[in-house]
């Protein structure tokens, strides 16, 4: 079980924009009331709880002045009451400050939450009060299983909207096994596994591609500022969302699998031997894909008691024997399979796999120390 909290950007329509906006000032305007009510109280030498609280905010709602705070979702204001009801218990406890006011300019404008106040359904999130989910950018996707627990939605001065998600995962590390594997990221292939495994980019890429291709050439036909222009440029961003979407999608299965069926598992780090100046549209997709291949790894080893080796991505991993460790001289993309003078004959990709897990494992020794161990 891990418990943890994700923040991520997020881009509202601009109803929803209003209606946060309208949710940040009665959230500030109720804590500060609440704030007001409570220093009172204590410089008179009272208490006020935190159901004195909210009965005030019970109270405030049905006067023709305050009325308005209907019109937002409750729960982030009970809970700016319950953030300002555990400021003052820090205080009394001597742990922190007197509270102090939030400012409409220097205060974050943010809003609490919780579960009865959200719908989370098939990875959408939609806040109470709300017509639809909330455009999220899913940088670092939650893990299959997790249940969002709390939302904070806020907003920085520089009109950026975050949303920070408290998730409570049931994931189990998986019981440890003994398999490990090298993993090389190429051009042929996608991936070459050091168990000679070759898994290719998906058949649809190449039709993506040309499809993204035609779509990006009439973009550049049509003329700047006209309306043609802006559906030409929806249609390139449609096309690149699905094919992200899609690549995301393999590169999951791909990663799970890995994580899936060994304990160690060794990549080089970013392949810079890979990356060439003139980058066309397939590199840039592979490089792109590589990146988020390595991202996936490194936590879906973390979350399931995995581990991840990273080899210095100045390791010859290609030029290597993974026999005899004899180096051969040059080694130019054009060559796929090879003799060594040893006398094995070896599959450019594989090879490369299976000294990348060498030097993974070698690394990891050394990293270990001097005499431990047999
Ligand atoms: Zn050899």
């Amino acid at each position: 079980m891990r418990c943890g909290t994700d923040k991520y950007r997020f881009y509202p329509s601009p109803g929803q924009a209003e209606e946060l906006s309208r949710t940040f000032g009665c959230v500030r305007l109720v804590y500060n009331k609440a704030l007001e009510a409570r220093t009172r109280a204590y410089e008179e030498g009272r208490r006020v709880s935190y159901g004195q609280s909210s009965a005030a905010l019970t109270a405030w709602k049905r006067t023709a002045e305050l009325g308005f705070l209907n019109e937002v979702s409750c729960v982030p204001l009970q809970q700016a009451l319950r953030h300002l009801q555990a400021a003052f218990e820090n205080f009394f406890a001597r742990r922190a400050r007197r509270p102090v006011f939030k400012s409409r300019k220097k205060s974050r404008a943010s809003a609490e939450y919780t579960r009865s106040a959200f719908r989370w359904r098939e990875g959408r999130l939609t806040l109470a009060k709300m017509d639809g989910p909330l455009d999220i950018v899913w940088s670092r996707p939650l893990p299959e299983g997790a249940e969002p627990s709390m939302i904070t939605v806020s907003r920085d001065a520089a009109g950026r909207w975050y949303v920070s998600i408290r998730v409570e995962e049931k994931i189990e590390p998986l019981p440890a096994i003994e398999a490990m594997v090298g993993v090389d990221m190429g051009i042929t292939a996608l991936v070459t596994f050091s168990t000679g495994e070759k898994i290719l980019n998906p058949q649809y890429e190449r039709a993506d591609r040309r499809k993204l291709a035609r779509a990006q050439r009439a973009l550049a036909r049509k003329i700047k500022g006209s309306g043609n222009r802006a559906k030409a440029r929806s249609v390139v961003a449609r096309i690149h969302a699905r094919m992200s979407d899609r690549r995301r999608d393999h590169l999951h299965k791909i990663t799970t699998r890995l994580v899936r069926e060994n304990q160690v598992i060794a990549v080089e780090d970013l392949t810079v031997r890979h990356m060439v100046k003139n980058r066309n549209l397939a590199r840039a997709i592979s490089d792109a894909s590589w990146r988020e291949l390595r991202s996936m790894l490194a936590y879906k080893t973390t979350w399931y008691g995995r581990e991840l080796l990273v080899v210095d991505r100045w390791f010859p991993s290609s030029k290597l024997c993974s026999e005899c460790g004899a180096r051969a001289a040059s080694m130019p993309l054009s060559v796929r399979e090879w003799v060594c003078v040893c006398g094995a004959s070896l599959d450019r990709d594989v090879n490369a796999a299976e000294n990348i897990l060498a030097a993974g494992l070698a690394e990891r020794r050394n990293a270990c120390g001097a005499g431990v161990g047999p």
